[in-house]
């Protein structure tokens, strides 16, 4: 047992209890097999039961269409952006014979990574924009579509990657740009840190990728949602015809269609980790679903934005409001050297986890799904209080 976390961090993050106390008893003894649910064969019927139940409750929750497959795979979001690669650059080859060029759209360092990587793997790739450049150097902006969507037209793309809530700096795309939807080139989307905050239209991404540790449960797992004919489409490029044209060949436990054909365990799936993603899912399930959980995470950032909007001379938002983070709540002081007593004073009503990350300093928020409205309450609560006895 423990007392209610008021935990902000940006990841792992923190779980609702009731699951991770049901976690803790299939974790010694699940339904009264003698076994835990990590003790047991990945291939038994109770692992399969839990794959297909995983899957099944993820569909309902995201109203996941017949055209999209689920699948699960060892790994976390850079697992996720370094295999997205080789699998959607295989599918351009298994659908039209040639490579192509991989569009990145650039809104914050894990989509910067992304990018990093696609060229690191040799892939031919490049950036539609850098948000930096629209926002004085800095990401925290998203730029128009008139600034980029025309790029879109001049290249044989083979797909477009963009991450839907840049974990670090708290900026996060407010729906799907709409020219990349119209222009029928298979989106690609990190959703680590934002999956199942809020209802989404599943048919307009070519594929899914998100971490498990922010939303829906520990590290070491990473869900994908797939257009199946994107599956085809891998399948169809051979060996042969990828190592012609240098594209990097991805290796088998990787490899979507062959992970899918497993039923995702076509090597040891982390069951116990997956298990954990299933009682989350049910968990939110019960709360009414992502309509309800939006509304509430929707709630919960609007009242940390007033309150940080409300003292504007002393805290600063380095996001544009029009691409403001629900999940991800970045900001620092205007005045210097108060820092420490911000996290020390925050530490001691019980809320944690709010430094910032390293490479922007300041503080940031994260309201993910098992951070409760009452928790949030505090934590504005304290914001409010501290502006005002310090300014
Ligand atoms: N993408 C996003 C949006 C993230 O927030 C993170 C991790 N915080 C990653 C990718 C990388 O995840 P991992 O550490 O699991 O590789």
């Amino acid at each position: 047992d423990r007392e209610e976390p008021n935990h902000f961090g940006a990841g792992p993050a923190q779980l609702p209890t009731p699951v991770l106390q049901q976690a803790a008893k299939d974790l010694v003894n699940y339904k009264g097999i003698g076994l835990g649910i990590g003790e047991i064969s990945h291939r038994s019927g109770d692992a399969t039961e839990v794959i297909e139940s995983t899957k099944a409750n993820l569909r309902k929750l995201l109203n996941v269409p017949e055209t999209h497959e689920v699948f699960f795979m060892q790994g976390g979001g850079t697992t996720g952006f370094s295999s997205l690669a080789t699998n959607l650059v295989a599918a351009h080859v298994g659908k039209t014979g040639s490579a192509g060029t991989a569009g990145y759209l650039v809104t914050g360092s894990w989509s910067a990574k992304a990018l990093e990587e696609a060229q690191r793997l040799g892939i031919e790739s490049e950036m539609l924009f850098n948000a930096k450049d629209y926002n004085n150097g800095k990401f925290g902006a998203i730029p128009p579509e008139s600034a980029w969507a025309e790029k879109l037209k001049a290249k044989d793309y083979s797909y477009v990657y963009l991450c839907e809530n840049e974990t670090v700096h708290g900026v996060e795309w407010p729906q799907l740009p709409k020219a990349l939807v119209d222009s029928g080139i298979e989106i690609v989307a990190d959703l680590s840190s934002d999956i199942l905050s809020r209802a989404i239209d599943v048919s307009q991404y070519g594929v899914i990728m998100a971490g498990a540790q922010k939303n829906i449960g520990l590290a070491g797992l990473t869900l994908y949602i797939i257009k199946k004919s994107i599956l085809q489409d891998i399948s169809a490029a051979s060996l042969d015809q990828l190592r012609q044209l240098g594209v990097p060949i991805t290796p088998i436990a990787f490899e979507y269609p062959t992970v899918v054909k497993n039923n995702s365990a076509y090597n040891t799936i982390p069951i116990f980790t997956l298990h954990i993603v299933d009682l989350v899912l049910r968990h939110v399930l019960e709360k009414g679903g992502l309509a309800a959980q939006e509304e509430e995470n929707d709630a919960k950032s609007q009242l940390l934005y007033n309150v940080l909007d409300k003292h504007s001379d002393f805290y600063k938002i380095p996001v544009s409001k029009d691409c403001r983070s629900r999940m991800n709540v970045v900001f620092t002081l205007k005045k210097e050297g108060f820092d420490k007593k911000f996290l020390d004073e925050a530490a001691k009503r019980n809320l944690t986890g709010l430094k910032g990350h390293r490479s922007v300093g300041g503080f940031r928020a994260s309201l993910y799904n098992a951070v409760s409205l009452d928790s949030t309450k505090k934590l504005v609560q304290f914001v409010d209080e501290f502006a005002t006895q310090n300014a």
